[in-house]
């Protein structure tokens, strides 16, 4: 079955009027189970389950320790272009936004993979907009030779592939791929992504698996929480995480908390995912996916970052700038995807993982 086929099962269930009615017997019953369903989950997700939310952090440290150790995963991310010809109305860079455009060079890329070398993250993630005639797969190619002779483990956030072309980057030496669905209710996908290759749902909805397929070691996913209602968004992400899962052992499959930051093309969000129930989906997610990784970035502030540390988190971004060419000749006039709320550099993050007792992991992976 695709996944586009089980989503069918969930197109007219009504999540606010299921989660409203769940009870606290309910949710007491999910949290004494050792795996969860998808009633389970959804038990969790529930606003009467705010009121479990200790009991649900303390079963998710355990669960995160038994399955990654203490440990949180480091990467930092480049960007290396900003031209984009989809039309995104809660993104900076989308194509109608008349801001100063850029793609780095060769020997550009090189200057900015030996600034951040020096930090001794080993895992990079490359980013660019989503526009294919300027950022071509030779390119790329050349892009990604270039990276692997400073870093063994490289993953892209780039405009979605067919098999084919993620089998030429993954020989290029990328093993790792994050795509972002945004929002999964269609009516509120169509209305935020109105021009673009980024505006075929399903084409979008089935990368995650396409990347799979071509033996990525690492498939990353997530919503961008604000764009549509969040209990919801949280559910089906969780259950597309699992179906990947379940469908690609040998894959790792991990889930990004992004939220709309404020400052994104001044964007006016009408659902907000407040500190509070964030951890509360957090420990649900932890708790219905225990091996799946999680990923929170440096858009969360810095305070938020280090209080979830114990709670379920496995991988960080750290020493982020999301200009293109950020790490070396800062422009002024340069425009960020989204603003960075964690501005600590790589070695105070690191520190801070360290004195919460957990290790910081700057290597896992080596190309052979
Ligand atoms: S979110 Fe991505 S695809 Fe959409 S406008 Fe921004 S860079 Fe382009």
């Amino acid at each position: 079955m695709s996944f586009i086929d089980l989503l069918k099962r969930y197109e007219n269930f009504n999540f606010k009027e299921y989660i409203s009615k769940v009870t606290l017997e309910k949710v007491d019953n999910s949290l004494r189970k050792d795996k969860l369903t998808e009633n389970d989950l959804l038990n969790l997700l529930s606003p009467v389950a705010a009121e479990r939310i200790e009991e649900m952090a303390q079963l998710s440290h355990k669960k995160t320790v038994q399955y990654f150790g203490r440990t949180i995963s480091l990467y930092i991310p480049l960007y290396i272009s900003n031209y984009c010809s989809n039309e995104c109305t809660y993104c900076g860079f989308h194509a109608g936004n008349k801001m100063k455009r850029r793609k780095l060079s060769i020997e550009e890329i090189e200057i900015e993979a030996k600034e951040i070398a020096k930090t001794g993250i080993k895992h990079i993630l490359v980013l660019t907009g989503e526009a294919e005639k300027v950022t071509p797969m030779e390119y790329l190619v050349e892009v990604i030779e270039l990276l692997k002779k400073y870093f063994p483990s490289i993953s892209i956030e780039m405009f979605p592939m067919s098999v084919e072309d993620y089998t030429i980057l993954k020989e290029a030496g990328v093993d790792g791929l994050t795509v972002y669905q945004e929002v999964y209710n269609r009516d509120i996908y169509k209305e935020v992504h109105t021009f673009g290759r980024k505006s075929d749902y399903d084409f979008r909805i089935e990368t995650p698996e396409r990347g799979a397929k071509a033996g990525f070691r690492l498939v990353n996913i997530g919503p961008l929480y604000g764009l549509g209602e969040i209990a919801p968004e949280a559910f089906i992400t969780a259950v597309h995480a699992k179906y990947l899962d379940d469908k690609y052992p040998d894959t790792e499959i991990a889930v990004s908390f992004p939220r709309i930051n404020s400052a994104e093309n001044e964007f006016k969000q009408k659902y907000r995912l407040d500190d509070r129930t964030f951890v509360q989906y957090m420990t649900a997610f932890r708790l219905f996916l225990p091996r799946v990784g999680i990923n929170i970035s440096t858009r969360e502030k810095a305070e938020f970052r280090d209080n979830v540390i114990p709670l379920g988190v496995t991988r960080f971004s750290a020493g982020s700038r999301t200009e293109v060419g950020g790490y070396t000749d800062h422009h002024i006039d340069d425009v960020p995807q989204f603003d960075i709320s964690d501005t600590r550099t790589v070695a105070e993050t690191v520190k801070v993982i360290e004195e919460r007792g957990f290790q910081a992991v700057m290597k896992d992976w080596e190309l052979i």
